[in-house]
């Protein structure tokens, strides 16, 4: 499923980022209890309050939660309230922001606002309340045209304390005084020596080299610069890095007391909250303000029809995959309703099926290996767009010619009632589960927000009946001329063709080089002299003491003593049946849960991998069925559908596995089963259209090996392969021999042949009976049914069953504890991991308090701070793994050799934690015992069942963290200290840091 699944996941972040996200009808419904509170907010439209007044009450159900929207007298500040029972409560202030220029001043001013207030003084007040305080949740961002802070707890007077601090910190930040935030989070020249060379760093500033270094980042933030020449929404709001090297720390604080006002801003609550305290804390912070006017953005005037236009994306010399990127994009009317926007959301999501005619025409040309429709937005602009992955880009107009007759055609086609229908089934499964998840609250104050910055905040939350008029446009057959007139005729468009060009990073970076030079050459013995000088001040301010224990104090008021760590309790059975484990948990709902696992011990090496390529492909068409129906039979049927191989543990033993699992009505349970063993058995891989769809899926994943960004998502596994089977089975699918092997399949006539050969024969000796594992969230009598109608389908047991070689995978990797991923990017990636089998709950308790101690008091200000690198962190999980992490840094090798130092680190500092001590526990008993659902939550603990452990350790350790002393934390040390010399190293830099390095690496890889 994994290329299936990474495809809807584009389409779901288009998707996000267009705001789609419904809440009128969903993310209200959380927690239906009739609550003091919920009735105390009955109120009419009109009523008074600390200086506002309530302009907008929803009339919803009242188990569902009401929807206030204040406005504050004086000001015009926006207050927007969801108030339900919802214990994880979330606050929000946006204001509106837009750039006039690449200098990223608003993200800029987004990280160094939140620094630190004249209330909070602080080095970085927000990062030890991230490391520190009772929340869940708590981030900011910067958009086309806002900058949104927002946090979560399960404690309102925690959530207020976090609120006032961004309050103050929103109109009385500490950077307005001391510049120093500014040369930390923007960029700042460093000379340590006068006879160094000059160089130049800052956190935002690493932050988008690595981000524009990613061909698809690149691509959807360069086109608005062909799009809408000439206005604000051509440029880059996260900034250009050549150009944030052009803002002045004067700039900056001028454009802060501009836009940071009351009248500028919106705020929202979301949860169990009592409005009256929340309107009276706003008052006392907007109350000082005189309304001002704020002007909405500039509105653009589409100037037509701007062609091709072709850019160069910057790599290295020597690399070998230049295929780019193709993006066909139009800018939407601007009187398209929320509701007609959401119309063309779901055609496109219609035609991105792989039996469409677009996406068959598409396929059949070769140009990219993946396509998709969508549409998109910037600010308050809408855009509609066919994008191609790994495109030959020579063959632009070809491409265009293809997408411009098939638009034709869809205008005059006829769209499918039954598929229609499915879509709409699938959403009713999808807002069911959508209601048990955590983050609700932050998921829900990051949607209003974007509908605030897209203007749409009528539409988007007040619109009643969203699924309703939606289904209306579909049934009076008004979707496809709403596509005619707002994309087919639509002149105002453009395609972008961005071709990887060999050579243009290192020109890049001799310029720069040579730029600081031609400075420092300019300098005088006093101007350098100084600037040493400079350097030196900031690193000493940057090494004072971090957040004063009174800042803490005021912002973390829960004491971590008297906290209720009590685990839910489900109502769990374990029995064996004929050689399956099953293991149930019941909960009355009317969808349920369902997982099966089977035992691949038996497989070999090769016949893992196929089978692993064989899952990936589970959704096309089947020998009964065609790929209509299976799609359609997909919607209606099942939800969040995964197959994936993984290691389990099972009895007390790691067992290789095929994971199979999905949600289901209860009353689709046989439906669903007979769909779902239908793909596993029967998914028809030599199928000539299946085919040639799978040789180019393969080419798109091959692609995704040349992105930075892609591969950090599999550097734990590059980096834990050493240490443990889980982590070397992972790492044995997705790593580098994954790469090869797809390399090898797509070379040739023969390779591919053999690779669709090897595919179709991988289930044969999988699904059996005496090795399944099944676990069943649900009602009694979903359970039930699923366990006999399971053990129905499964076949006898069978009579030879060796153990396979898949048990010795990772053997090889033991003797590779450093490995190096060289690549085309300007910032570097680095994963230590070590991943242990430590069951021993107070130890694996000191160790998370002890490393998050660690992330907070020396890795963030070595190397955030100093170094400049994006992101650093340093932890242990409730699983026992221990890891240290760079993210997006100017440099990886030299920071790895002060990474080793952590344990000797922490043994002199452990001593001393005691005062910081309560802050650690509480953020990470936060994080342990934040409600993540019901369906969730009990499978995590069948999985432990069946594990033979008993139960999820989460609350285990949640309760051992609280006990904690200073003693249990000092004696903790050795296990770090193990960890640490035993961690595997994976990193990701260009090929100058990893020659650089000598031979410190046991292996190098070649990725670009
Ligand atoms: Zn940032």
């Amino acid at each position: 499923m994994k290329r299936f699944k990474r495809l809807t996941a584009l389409v779901i972040a288009f998707m996000l980022a267009v705001g789609s996200f419904c809440i009128g009808d969903g993310a209200t419904k959380v927690r239906a209890d009739e609550t003091p509170m919920l009735i105390s907010t009955r109120l009419a439209e009109g009523a008074k309050a600390h200086g506002f007044t309530l302009k907008i009450l929803t009339a919803e159900e009242a188990e569902d939660g009401y929807l206030q929207v204040w406005e504050h007298d004086k000001t015009g500040a926006k207050v927007y309230m969801l108030v339900n029972s919802d214990p994880e409560r979330a606050f929000g202030i946006l204001f509106k922001t837009e750039p006039s220029d690449d200098t990223g001043r608003l993200h800029i001013l987004e990280h160094s606002v939140c620094a630190a207030s004249e209330k909070y003084p602080g080095l970085d007040v927000f990062f030890d309340l991230s490391s520190q305080g009772f929340i869940t949740d708590i981030n900011a961002t910067t958009w086309h045209s806002s900058t949104n802070y927002y946090v979560a707890s399960l404690d309102e007077q925690e959530l207020m304390n976090s609120a006032d601090y961004y309050l103050d910190c929103s109109f009385h930040g500490a950077v307005r005084n001391d510049p120093n935030y500014f040369y930390r989070e923007a960029w700042r020249y460093v000379l340590e020596d006068v006879n160094d060379p000059l160089t130049v760093t800052g956190v935002v500033y690493n932050e988008m080299k690595g981000s524009l270094s990613d061909l698809d980042s690149f691509t959807l933030n360069y086109v608005f610069r062909h799009l809408y020449p000439g206005s604000n929404y051509a440029y880059i709001s996260g900034g250009v890095p050549d150009t944030i090297l052009d803002i002045t720390y004067d700039q900056l604080i001028k454009f802060y007391n501009e836009c940071y006002h009351p009248s500028n801003c919106s705020v929202l609550v979301y949860g169990d909250i009592n409005y009256d305290k929340w309107l009276e804390k706003f008052d006392s912070y907007f109350g000082e303000f005189e309304r001002e006017e704020f002007h909405a953005p500039e509105k653009y005037v589409p100037k037509g029809n701007y062609g091709i236009v072709e850019d160069k994306f910057p790599v290295a010399a020597n690399t070998e995959d230049l295929s780019g990127r193709l993006l066909y994009i139009w800018d939407l009317p601007d009187d398209l309703s929320y509701v007609e926007y959401n119309a063309l959301s779901l055609l496109a999501n219609y035609e991105n099926e792989i039996t469409s005619p677009i996406m068959q025409a598409l396929n059949a040309s070769g140009i990219g290996s993946a396509y998709v429709l969508s549409p998109y937005t910037l600010g308050d602009q809408r855009q509609f767009l066919v994008y191609a992955y790994d495109a030959d880009t020579s063959r632009a107009e070809e491409f265009k010619k293809i997408v411009d007759e098939q638009f034709a055609a869809i205008v005059k086609s006829e769209l499918d009632k039954e598929t229609l229908d499915c879509m709409f089934e699938e959403e009713a499964l999808a807002e069911e589960l959508a209601l048990n998840t955590n983050g609700i609250g932050v998921s829900t104050v990051s949607a209003i927000t974007r509908a605030i910055e897209a203007q749409d905040i009528e539409g988007m939350i007040l619109e009643e009946d969203l699924m309703g008029k939606l289904g209306a446009i579909f049934d009076e057959n008004k979707v496809l001329p709403l596509f005619e007139k707002a994309v087919v005729k639509n002149k105002n468009n453009l395609l972008y063709a961005v071709t990887p060009e060999p050579g243009l990073a290192e020109k890049n970076e001799a310029a720069l080089a040579e730029k600081l030079a031609a400075k420092k050459a300019a300098m005088s013995e006093k101007e350098l002299k100084k600037l040493v000088e400079q350097t030196k001040a900031y690193n000493e301010w940057n090494s004072a003491e971090g957040t004063n224990d009174e800042t803490l104090a005021k912002l973390v008021t829960v004491d971590p003593g008297k906290l209720d760590i009590t685990a839910p309790v489900y109502d769990t059975k374990r029995t064996e049946k004929n050689g399956v484990t099953i293991v149930t948990a019941n909960i009355d709902s009317d969808v349920s849960f369902y997982r099966y696992s089977f035992d691949i011990s038996n497989l070999n090496k090769k016949q893992v991998r196929y089978l692993n390529e064989y899952i990936g492909c589970l959704g096309l068409s089947t020998t009964t069925r065609t790929q209509e129906q299976v799609s359609n039979d997909a919607r209606k049927y099942v939800n969040n559908f995964s197959a994936r191989i993984a290691s389990q543990e099972v009895n007390g033993k790691e067992v290789p596995s095929l994971v199979v699992s999905f949600y289901a009505f209860n009353d689709n349970l046989e439906n669903a089963l007979d769909h779902v063993f239908d793909m596993l058995y029967n998914t028809d891989i030599t199928d000539p259209y299946n085919a040639a769809y799978i040789g180019q899926m393969a080419t798109y994943s091959l692609g995704t090996y040349s992105d930075p960004g892609t591969v950090n998502g599999i550097l734990q596994y590059a980096a834990g392969a050493s240490t443990s089977y889980s982590m070397a089975l992972s790492w044995y699918l997705n790593g580098i021999t994954e790469y090869n092997f797809l390399k090898e399949a797509i070379s040739s006539d023969e390779g591919f042949e053999q690779y669709l050969v090897g595919m179709s024969n991988s289930m044969k000796n999988v699904v059996k009976r005496q090795n399944c594992v099944i676990r069943v969230v649900g009602s009694e009598e979903s359970r039930k049914a699923s366990v006999d109608s399971m053990l129905a389908r499964l076949p006898k047991k069978n009579k030879t069953y060796k153990a396979g070689t898949v048990a010795k995978i990772g053997e090889k990797s033991k003797n590779i504890k450093t490995m190096a991923l060289e690549m085309n990017t300007q910032a570097g990636f680095l994963m230590s991991l070590y991943s242990g089998d430590n069951s021993d709950v107070k130890e694996l308790a000191a160790e998370m308090v002890a490393l998050s101690f660690m992330s907070n008091a020396v890795y963030i200000p070595q190397f955030r701070y100093v170094l400049g690198a994006y992101g650093a962190y340093c932890g242990a999980t409730s699983d026992g793994m221990v890891y240290a992490q760079l993210y997006r840094s100017p440099e990886v090798i030299g920071p790895y050799a002060d990474i080793l130092t952590t344990p000797d680190m922490l043994e002199a500092y452990a001593p001393m934690i005691e005062d910081y001590m309560d802050g650690f526990k509480l953020q990470l008993i936060s994080q342990l015992i934040t409600p993540t659902g019901k369906w969730n939550m009990a499978s995590t603990e069948l999985y432990y069942l069946a594990a033979g452990d008993g139960n999820s350790p989460e609350y285990d350790i949640a309760a051992a963290i609280r006990a904690l002393t200073v003693d249990d934390i000092i004696a903790a040390v050795p296990a770090v200290r193990e960890a640490y010399e035993n961690m595997g190293t994976a990193v990701i830099a260009a090929s100058e840091e990893i020659s650089a390095a000598g031979d410190m690496f046991d292996k190098v890889y070649i990725l670009k």
